[in-house]
């Protein structure tokens, strides 16, 4: 079916108020723009209150209005396939405010750095913010849900296909069918399907690593093992769970059934996330055999999306138990290769404080042996995660600093580190403002972890 899709050409019919294309061309690549990109092959419905997109199902997808409601003309919704909408905003692209404090200065000195950056792009390293409709650890953004634009289009998207399915019965047969199909994706049923996902997962992924958004969180997620070593006092993701992988039979079984959820979608995805919290404690030969297996059975490499990205979780111990060999077969297993490690501190009263049970000299050599492997392997990226919160203990910023400042092996904009909010004080401006003087410091590219499920 996937080589069908891609010799089809674009189709484009309009009626009294709309215009259907089918088959319309995306980008092929992930991109970091400051526009709507729209990814992939896809159908687009536009009447004069709405823009509407669908996946190679005909499921919707993507949402915007149209009129005086709707918060701007740069800002939209996504579904993902878990069934959440999320609202991109954009945060303003009016420039960003620095500070400058010194001891030899009479003040602190403020100063504005116009376009091309925006507050949003130097916190979470995207032009876009995920606004997300549940409860997770963002300290930016504010309530797009509460826009009267944004619950129109929310309620409103499929009696507008509805109403033009009812009014349009002389299309040509293929529009049509591409309404038919539209209008039986309903809400209803598209979160039935996305119970099947999490069906086929085993449970649904409660956490994506925040290189994820490399991909725009447009991941399949594969898992090949479920729980954690450390089951971490201060961690609102984690299972009860004991750490075990699964069979490779389960593994090959769970391809199988992906391959058959995400149906003609498929050709759009060129990603995998090999869950769940800490998969990269599952065997050497587990791993490979996973992503070779996702490789073929997904299509990966055959997808419309060029490259093919793998996203996994890692510990300290499962980062520092593999071998150098096994690095060495994952950079040349033909992916991109995105190692998460919850590294939490280097203080080791914050680690105490937090419940992590590690000792901070094993946090300080995981990090260095990150870096060495970002050094050597320009396939595999490590980045490392790292709470962060008002409440924490005096010690954790100067530690952090202290990896932060040091010298940098490999490419200076390869090994991100992310600063997870806890959320255990309620941020503050200054939470904000702390944020960016680390950036500031940090040898690093340094961003915010925003927690985004499946
Ligand atoms: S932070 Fe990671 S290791 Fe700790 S409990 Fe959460 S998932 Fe498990």
């Amino acid at each position: 079916m996937n080589t069908d899709i891609a010799t089809l050409h674009t189709e484009t019919v309009e009626g009294d108020g709309f215009r259907i294309a089918l088959h319309r061309r995306g980008e092929d690549t992930h991109v970091k723009q400051r526009r709507p990109v729209m990814y992939g092959v896809y159908s687009e419905v536009e009447t004069e209150s709405m823009l509407l997109r669908f996946n190679l199902n005909n499921e919707i997808v993507r949402a915007e209005g149209r009129g005086e409601d709707w918060p701007s003309d740069l800002e939209y919704l996504k579904r993902t396939a878990g069934n959440d909408w999320v609202y991109y905003s954009t945060g303003g692209y009016a420039g960003s405010w620095e500070t400058l404090t010194d001891a030899s200065f009479p003040a602190p000195v403020s100063f504005r750095i116009p376009e091309p950056y925006s507050e949003v792009y130097k916190m979470v390293g995207e032009y876009y913010l995920p606004n997300l409709p549940y409860e997770t650890n963002t300290i930016l953004g504010d309530d797009p849900f509460a826009s009267p634009g944004v619950r129109r289009v929310l309620n409103g998207w499929h009696d507008e296909i509805e109403k033009i399915r009812n009014a349009a019965d002389d299309l040509p047969g293929r529009f049509r069918r591409f309404l038919d199909e539209a209008a039986q994706n309903s809400p209803k049923r598209l979160q039935a399907k996305a119970e099947t996902l999490f069906g086929v997962c085993g449970g649904r992924t409660s956490v994506l690593p925040p290189d994820a958004r490399h991909a725009d969180y447009d991941v399949i997620p594969l898992n090949i093992s479920q729980g954690c070593l450390y089951k971490c006092r201060f961690c609102s993701v984690k299972n009860d769970m004991p750490f075990s992988g699964h069979t490779r039979a389960q593994i090959r079984q769970q391809v199988e059934a992906l391959a058959s959820f995400y149906g003609n979608d498929l050709y759009n995805y060129n990603s995998i996330f090999l869950g769940d919290h800490d998969a990269l404690n599952a065997d050497e030969e587990h791993i490979l055999f996973a992503v070779s297996e996702a490789m073929k059975g997904l299509r990966l490499r055959r997808s419309f999306m060029h490259g093919v990205n793998v996203f996994i979780f890692a510990s300290v111990a499962s980062l520092m138990s593999k071998q150098d060999a096994f690095f060495e077969k994952l950079d040349t297993c033909g992916a991109k290769v995105h190692i998460n490690v919850g590294l939490e501190s280097a203080d080791q009263e914050t680690l105490d404080y937090i419940g992590k049970p590690l000792v901070s000299a094993e946090v300080v050599r995981c990090f260095e042996r990150m870096q060495s492997l970002n050094g050597r392997h320009p396939n595999v990226e490590c980045t490392g995660n790292f709470v962060f919160d008002d409440a924490l203990p005096a010690g954790h910023i100067p530690a952090f600093l202290e990896l932060a400042e040091g010298p940098v092996t490999a490419s200076p904009d390869k090994g991100t580190l992310y600063l997870s909010p806890l959320c255990i004080s309620k941020p503050s401006p200054g939470t904000l403002f702390e944020f960016k003087q680390l950036k500031t410091f940090s040898m690093l590219p340094t961003y915010l972890y925003i927690i985004q499920r499946i």
